[in-house]
Order: C-alpha cells, then structure tokens, then sequence
C-alpha cells in the first residue's frame, strides 16, 4: 500500500434484496474493521436509504451513479442533491459497466462527477482497459484517455479517489497479477504528477478492481501503488468484505 489512507469500497451492483441486504448490514456492522482504512459500501439505489440508516458509521454509503445536474424532469434519474439528503457521501463513476454496457462516454462521466464533486461528494473515479486494448499495446493510452477526461472537469482532486479496474478482471475471476496492477498504478501517478501537480499525484489514492477476494487481497496490497480496492462480487460477503478492509499492511 501507498502513503495515503487505505481505502476500500463494496459495489453491490444490481444485487440484492431487502432480506439478503438486511443480513449482509449486520454482519458489516458486527465485522472487525481495521481502524486505519476509509470503507464505503455501494448498494442498489433503492437499497441506498435503508443502509445509510442501518449501516454503523464507520462505514460510508456511495450511490452508483448521479445525475449531471440539478433534479428536474429527468425520468429515471437521481440527483447529486437526493443523494446528499439521505446521508450519501460517496459516488462511483465511470465504472466499465456502464461505459461498455450502458454506452456512457468520456464527456458524460467527467459532468456528472463534476457535478457530484462541486456538491460536495467524493467520487469514485473508474478508469480500465478492455482486454483487446491491453492485447494491442493500448493499455495507458486508454487509461489516460480516461483520466484527462476526469482531469479536464474536476474542480479539486481532494474528494477523488480513482479505481484502476481493468475490464476483463471484472466479474470475471481473472484478477490482475499484482505487478500488472502495480505497473498501471505507477503510470497513473506519473500521469497527475505531470499533467496536474506533484500534490495530487502523491496524495490521491489509487485503488484496484477487478476479482479481488479474501486470498488474493494480501499480495495486492503489499504493492507500493495500491491504495485500496474496489470490490464487486466478494463485496456481497459481509465476512470476506471485512478481510479484504484488512489486508492493509
Ligand atoms: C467492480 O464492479 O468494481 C468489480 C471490481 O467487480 P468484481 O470484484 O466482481 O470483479
């Protein structure tokens, strides 16, 4: 792990129900959590009142996903301003899933966590290379991409953490080697330190994705560059979520 406070977060994605969330928040909340770690569990929206109300506050709720502005006449979206209302601290954007699956694009993703950001939340920025971008040569280029669009419209790096999640280590049970994931880690902190400040570069935690579970968790975390992770599947596991907060060394 980094310098910076280790951080790790749990997207639920489009699982769940009242009675299997109901058991999963208590066993978060009777889970033994390193003290020294940032945790921040993101369920369904649906979901999102009920934990921000049952959930101990040691751990922070995150919504999947806001919208780009101001509420209104926006059918099916929920604002930056809901979110902040019933207790929501965190948001992901960017996340593959909805890149590769709901269309979203560079300039889309970078408004809405501009958004998210000026209100006040903190975002959970994704970045991540397809497996044929890695197979051609692509991987940086990609990620790059993708920050400098983050980069382009944020208003501070304070409140930003970014996911490295390459596409194909998700859901997939294929995880990075932890020298894969280190590598990228490192060209990301080179990219701020060069295009944003030797400040930001430093200070912004930069955590993995991609099939992290409780065996795999502890040589990632040993790497210099890993700050954390974001976990999907093995987030659903109350006792597995807690060993993966735990592998900070
Ligand atoms: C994710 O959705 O951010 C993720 C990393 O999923 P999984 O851990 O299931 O690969």
């Amino acid at each position: 792990a980094g310098s910076g406070k280790f951080f790790v977060g749990g997207n639920w994605k489009c699982n769940g129900t009242k009675d299997s969330i109901t058991k999963l928040v208590s066993d978060l909340n009777s889970a033994k959590l390193e003290s020294d770690v940032d945790v921040v569990v993101s369920p369904p929206f649906v979901y999102l009142d009920m934990v921000s109300s049952s959930l101990t506050d040691r751990i922070k709720v995150s919504a999947q996903n806001s919208w780009i502005g101001k509420g209104g006449a926006f059918t099916g979206e929920i604002s930056v301003e809901q979110l902040k209302d019933i207790g929501c601290k965190w948001v992901i954007h960017g996340h593959s899933e909805r890149r590769h699956i709901i269309g979203e694009d560079d300039q889309f993703i970078g408004k809405k966590a501009a958004y998210a950001l000026n209100e006040g939340l903190g975002v959970i920025a994704c970045i991540g290379e397809l497996l044929e971008e890695r197979e051609a040569g692509k991987t940086f280029d990609v990620c790059f991409r993708q920050l400098k669009a983050f980069a382009d419209v944020v208003p501070s790096w304070d409140n930003v953490v970014i996911a490295y999640e390459p596409v194909w280590a998700i859901g997939t049970g294929k995880v990075a080697t932890p020298q894969q994931a280190q590598e990228v880690h490192v060209a990301v902190r080179i990219w701020l330190k060069k295009n944003v400040s030797e400040e930001v570069a430093s200070k912004t935690r930069i955590i993995y994705g991609g099939s992290v579970n409780g065996s795999n968790c502890g040589e990632l975390a040993k790497q210099e560059d890993i700050d954390g992770f974001l976990v999907g599947g093995a987030s659903l596991k109350g006792p597995e979520f807690a060993t993966i907060v735990n592998s900070v060394t």
